[in-house]
């Protein structure tokens, strides 16, 4: 089997080799150029010790030395040229103890994770395949290089890349691995919190059902939360299946956007602990989306997502069963006015998949009736017509009762009470300061 090695790297390969190493392109580049698709990177490995690599090419930085590893930097790309080592003595589940450089291909390609990701190839691209990554990538099976539980015991981050390949590449966790996934996913607590938030991008792999299907208690450890949701049933007519089964049809349901799937599989978390069974043996979850909205951010927080995807993502569980199917013109202004349309869009996505996941029956797109109303208000959509300078000149002192009467206007003119026409919105704020001057305002204090 030859892959087509691209020409920089071929370079790289040659110079290292002119000068005496052994060099080639190995792990995810040989891995994606066998499946045919495109590299995010082309890594090397040589017998070649770093400092050794680095005198070798002009412009080079020392990455991760300590790890054997030289970024040779050519043009704007850069190529991690690393040599070839063993790592020993893991003691806490994650960091090797001590890197050894080795001077043999075949112990460089014996610590790599998978058998897929465990080739190399040489300079004329002929792939270099020690640990059957050739039959496994055919059969689409990810497997360990060697002892299952002892790579994963070795190193607990594995456990996740283990699934994050196997939900982006569709392939079948090979018994043994998925074994040993399931004994040592405790380990995983090893792993830091940013890193696991890192890896939940498996979420938009196309196989991803299957992995949450099959993995329930790594993503227990992950997120202990979700303990209580698994086999939970709802005793409910809109559901035929237990929260989990519907959480993971509901994620795999959705657009591959990493918001909207991170929003489904935490979209019912609240639901457990808000359970309840009626008189009819009928169950029920009333106030599960706030709860939900409530935990997902601690949860969030916890795995050190940023500020940004922390509110966003929890803003959407809050947010799921907001009666879409009902919005008005006058709504999605509303609706659009304080939230934006990029939320609408998103929130829409979540409802279609988590309706799809109730698994009852055909669902309704809601694209179809809402997109005419975003349009319509868009078209409509003008600055307010009236500004902060105009209410200095109404007598409103300087500071947050400007913004304060503005969002009053603003939501008149949403609820159409008043048209957004200057002379009406300065009657408006006429009437509310002679409404309120008595009341609210102490007048020496505020101006008025
Ligand atoms: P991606 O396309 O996601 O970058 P990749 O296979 O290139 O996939 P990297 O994280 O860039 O993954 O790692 C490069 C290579 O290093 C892998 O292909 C694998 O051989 C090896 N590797 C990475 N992380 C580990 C690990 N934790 N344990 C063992 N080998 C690893
Ligand atoms: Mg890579």
């Amino acid at each position: 089997m030859r892959i087509e090695i691209p020409r920089r790297v071929r370079r790289i390969l040659q110079t290292l080799q002119e000068a005496g190493f052994a060099a080639y392109a190995v792990g995810g580049c040989v891995r994606d150029s066998v499946l045919g698709s495109e590299p995010n990177d082309w890594d090397i490995c040589t017998s070649a010790r770093p400092e050794q690599t680095a005198a070798l090419f002009s412009h080079t930085v020392l990455t991760g030395a300590k790890y054997g590893t030289v970024t040779v930097v050519d043009g704007e790309i850069c190529y991690e040229v690393t040599t070839f080592r063993a790592e020993n003595g893991y003691d806490d589940h994650r960091h090797p103890k001590e890197i050894e450089f080795l001077s043999s291909l075949e112990d460089d390609l014996s610590r790599r994770d998978f058998s897929i990701n465990a080739m190399a190839a040489d300079l004329s691209g002929e792939v270099i395949d020690l640990f059957d990554g050739l039959h496994d990538l055919r059969h689409g099976l990810l497997r360990c290089v060697g002892e299952p539980s002892e790579r994963f015991a070795e190193d607990a981050l594995r456990i996740l890349r283990a699934l994050r390949f196997a939900s982006r590449l569709e392939f079948t966790i090979e018994p043994k691995t998925a074994k040993a996934i399931h004994e040592l996913c405790p380990t995983l607590q090893a792993v830091a919190r940013e890193r696991i938030a890192k890896e939940l991008q498996l979420l938009c792999g196309g196989g991803v059902e299957a992995i949450l299907r099959e993995f329930p208690d790594v993503f227990a450890v992950l997120i202990p939360e979700l303990r209580p949701c698994i086999g939970f049933r709802q005793f409910n007519f809109h559901h035929k299946y237990d929260v989990w089964e519907h959480t993971l049809c509901a994620v795999a349901a959705a657009p591959k956007d990493f918001c909207i799937r991170l929003a489904l599989l935490l979209h019912d978390i609240g639901k457990p602990s808000c359970f309840t069974m009626d008189k009819n043996a009928v169950g029920h979850f009333y106030g599960h989306a706030s709860v939900s909205g409530l935990l997902s951010e601690k949860i969030l927080r916890r795995l050190r997502f940023d500020n940004a995807t922390v509110k966003y993502v929890s803003q959407l569980v809050s947010l799921h069963d907001y009666p879409l199917a009902e919005m008005t013109e006058r709504s999605v202004r509303r609706f659009l006015a304080k939230y934006g349309e990029k939320t609408l869009r998103d929130l829409m996505s979540v409802r279609y998949a988590d309706a799809v996941a109730t698994g009852m029956g055909e669902v309704r797109d809601l694209h179809e009736r809402l997109e005419p109303l975003i349009e319509a208000v868009r078209k409509e959509e003008q600055p307010l017509q009236l500004k902060g300078a105009d209410l200095l000149v109404l007598g409103v002192p300087q500071g947050k009762r400007i913004s304060e009467l503005l969002s009053l206007a603003q939501e008149a003119v949403f609820d159409e009470q008043i048209p957004n026409e200057h002379d009406a919105l300065v009657a408006f704020v006429r009437n509310w300061i002679d409404k309120h001057s008595q009341t609210c305002y102490n007048k020496s204090k505020e101006g008025f």
